[in-house]
């Protein structure tokens, strides 16, 4: 058998940042995936919130195929009619104005943080270049995202940072209003804190920001990469909140797999950037967009929202019920398909292991943190695939009480 590719070829040929499983995934239908072995696994994890239409939907694959023979990339020397098909859409259903498309959560906040910068310099104020963030925060793993990120061991060992970023406890509207003052040129917040452990905004801590900055002319940033299109069942999770950024970005489930990434805003700032203050050669790419279209026409209608209140009834009732039997989690929290189950502090650190046990019987989860267990499937998944998932995760932990 010549050259059959193995889950050791990651240690010989990959560098090592990640450790996956042990398994090598091969194909997927709707929330159902294979190994090399041909094992079958429930996707719980989604692709971390990525595949909101899970794997190999039909929608999808039509867009992508049919794209694919027309036109993939021409580069922003030129336009091409999917970017400006999904632009539009953007703008038509949300409060923004204009959209600038990347390829990834980190350059979209990448942009976002650059055009709060330039926006605090063309206001003239001396130094408005400070910007608040929150501990525990995730935001990518640029140098100056990862700065604005709110876990340390993400970022301490490549100083010097970028200066000026201030990190205060999340949901802790005091502290926040403590650092914000006229030096802020912006706050970057997510409305559900993602790898921070699944964690919730108080709906007051967003008012409260978005007053403040009001107040002191800084743009509010919500980062919406893990939280929009779709997954709270909203199209984007601000619509839940009442409160409306300045800025927001948007990636993940955005091209239901394909790369793709926006940062979306009003006119009053997008004009702010001039030609050439930031670029990027395969943002807004033909093929990406056209994916990205396809997926977001497909998800932004009332039965899938629907669906994912539907869907999130059945996780929480479900998870519910296992942890009365089996009373492993301290707390079960998140919005629509991103459910985060906090384990109890007996079992402090042991994510992974309960991760890697779920993988045995057949469910792929997630982490976030070593205490929390993290959800986040395709917003199709089916009331069956549920069910199943549920079950497999019931044998999981059952294995996991004994060991
Ligand atoms: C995943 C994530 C990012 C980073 O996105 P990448 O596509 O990995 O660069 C940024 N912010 C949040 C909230 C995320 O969940």
């Amino acid at each position: 058998m010549q050259d059959q590719i193995q889950r050791h070829h990651f240690d010989d040929y990959m560098v090592p940042v990640f450790s996956p499983a042990s398994f090598v995934l091969t194909r997927g239908q709707g929330s159902r995936i294979w190994d090399q072995n041909d094992k079958e696994y429930i996707d719980f994890a989604g692709g971390i919130a990525v595949n909101a239409l899970g794997h190999a939907h039909p929608v999808a694959v039509k867009a992508l195929t049919e794209q694919a023979q027309k036109l993939w990339h021409v580069s922003n020397v030129y336009t091409n009619e999917p970017v400006l098909r999904l632009a539009k859409n953007l703008v038509e259903h949300t409060f923004a104005d204009k959209i600038f498309f990347c390829n990834s959560g980190a350059e979209a906040n990448e942009a976002a943080l650059k055009l709060a910068r330039k926006i605090g310099l063309n206001s003239g104020q001396a130094d408005k270049n400070h910007i608040v963030a929150f501990k525990n925060a995730f935001h990518g793993r640029t140098l100056f995202t990862v700065t604005a990120g709110g876990q340390p061991k993400y970022a301490q060992d490549f100083a010097p940072l970028p200066a000026h970023i201030e990190h205060v406890d999340y949901n802790d509207l005091d502290a926040a209003l403590r650092v914000i003052n006229e030096k802020t040129c912006a706050v970057i917040v997510e409305p559900i804190q993602g790898e921070g452990g699944v964690v919730p905004a108080q709906i007051e801590f967003l008012q409260g920001l978005r007053k403040r900055c009001n107040d002191v002319g800084a743009v509010l940033i919500f980062d919406e990469v893990q939280t929009g299109m779709g997954r709270t069942g909203a199209l984007y999770a601000y619509m839940n909140t009442g409160v409306t950024p300045d800025i927001l970005t948007t990636a993940k489930a955005l091209g239901g797999g394909f790369p793709i990434g926006a940062m979306i805003t009003t006119d009053q700032y997008a004009s702010q950037y001039a030609i050439g203050d930031h670029g990027t050669t395969y943002g807004g790419n033909p093929l990406g967009c056209a994916v990205a279209n396809a997926v977001f026409e497909f998800i932004n209608r009332p039965e899938v929202f629907d669906a994912v209140k539907q869907r999130s009834e059945q996780f929480f009732t479900g998870i519910q019920a296992l942890n009365e039997k089996y009373t492993v989690f301290e707390q079960v929290r998140g919005q629509g398909l991103l459910i985060g189950c906090v384990l109890k502090d007996e079992y402090a650190g042991r994510a992974k292991d309960l991760m890697t046990l779920a993988a045995e019987f057949g469910l792929l989860v997630l982490m976030a943190g070593p205490n929390v267990i993290r959800f986040a499937p395709a917003l199709v998944i089916t009331e069956e695939e549920v069910n199943t998932g549920l079950a497999c995760f019931e044998k999981a932990l059952a294995s996991f009480m004994t060991v």
